[in-house]
């Protein structure tokens, strides 16, 4: 039997990665444990941090939100910072998984799992979100895109956890919108996603946005040429369409057994084509 440890606070937390240096941290191990079940890893020993509290905590600090690692996607669900302040990312949390999927699994899962694929990953991206990392010897801020160094892959160091995501309130923009494509409407990973933050004036131009696929590339891909190409034009199929062929022309996706590489790319422009319906809906605000 391996043995899995259950610290109850980020002090016993130091003692138990002493005790074992070989043991893999999780949390609601919607991820790790099926990795292992699975077969393609066998770590030594297990330490899960579903029972340290500290670690779950939300809360606004000055501009920003701060949201504790092991807070459950469930949890997130019903937080009224997050449904009111951070919009795209509870969209994008509102679609993972299946409800017993998403009452175990964590944002701080779902960050260090860093799958191309991850639902919470636009969002922050196109936020500019930061992780705050934790260490015996003390905590550091790092940009997200810095903290994904590929697919699968962080710049996390051992002993060190993800502690919280922080996220400044996205207050300059009025429609915020997340959309997956997957093969089916439950339990689907995304073969597609976009999270989108747009400053609409009211007669409709475009005066800031920021963008964000998943799915498309290694980690998440950022357009600032779309961007770039939308401010100042009216948000309407004309320009959206010249930017969705900077996007086609900037993604590098896989083809695998969910899709292949040019319907990804496609569906990767198309998304962003569907922000006037989103708009004239008003959905997305
Ligand atoms: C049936 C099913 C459906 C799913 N559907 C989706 C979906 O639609 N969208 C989606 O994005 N994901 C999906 N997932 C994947 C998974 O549920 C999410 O990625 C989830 O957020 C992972 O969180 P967790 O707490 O369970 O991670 P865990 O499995 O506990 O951990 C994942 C990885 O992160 C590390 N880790 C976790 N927390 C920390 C921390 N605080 N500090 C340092 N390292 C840490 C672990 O060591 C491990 O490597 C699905 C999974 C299943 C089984």
């Amino acid at each position: 039997m391996r043995e899995v440890i259950l610290p109850g606070s980020i002090e016993e937390l130091w003692r138990c990665l002493d005790d074992k240096p070989q043991a893999s941290v999780y949390a609601g191990g919607t991820d790790l444990l099926v990795k292992m079940y699975n077969g393609l890893f066998d770590p030594e020993a297990l330490i899960c941090l579903d029972r340290i509290e500290e670690l779950k905590e939300v809360g606004e600090q000055g501009g920003s939100i701060r949201i504790g690692a092991c807070a459950t996607h469930s949890g997130l669900l019903e937080d009224p910072l997050v449904r009111k302040r951070l919009p795209a990312l509870w969209k994008a949390i509102g679609g993972i998984g299946s409800p017993p999927v998403r009452n175990m699994g964590t944002i701080g899962g779902n960050i260090c799992t860093a799958s191309p694929a991850g639902d919470t990953l636009p969002p922050l991206y196109a936020m500019k979100a930061e992780v705050e990392l934790l260490s015996r010897e003390g905590s550091r801020r790092v940009p997200i895109p810095e903290f994904i160094t590929g697919p699968g892959a962080t710049c996390l160091k051992r002993a060190e956890i993800l502690s919280a995501v922080w996220v400044k309130k996205p207050e300059g923009y009025n429609l915020h919108h997340f959309e997956k494509v997957g093969l089916r409407s439950a339990l689907a990973c995304s073969v597609v996603s976009m999270a989108a933050l747009l400053r609409l004036r009211p007669e409709g131009i475009v005066e800031k946005a920021a963008l964000a696929w998943g799915s498309v590339a290694p980690t998440v891909f950022r357009c600032p040429e779309a961007e770039e190409a939308l401010a100042g034009k009216p948000l309407c199929a004309e320009s959206l369409s010249k930017a969705a062929e900077l996007v086609r022309d900037g993604v590098s996706p896989i083809s695998d057994l969910r899709a292949d590489a040019d319907y990804r790319r496609a569906v990767a422009g198309n998304l962003l084509l569907r922000l006037v319906d989103i708009a004239d809906e008003g959905k997305g605000r």
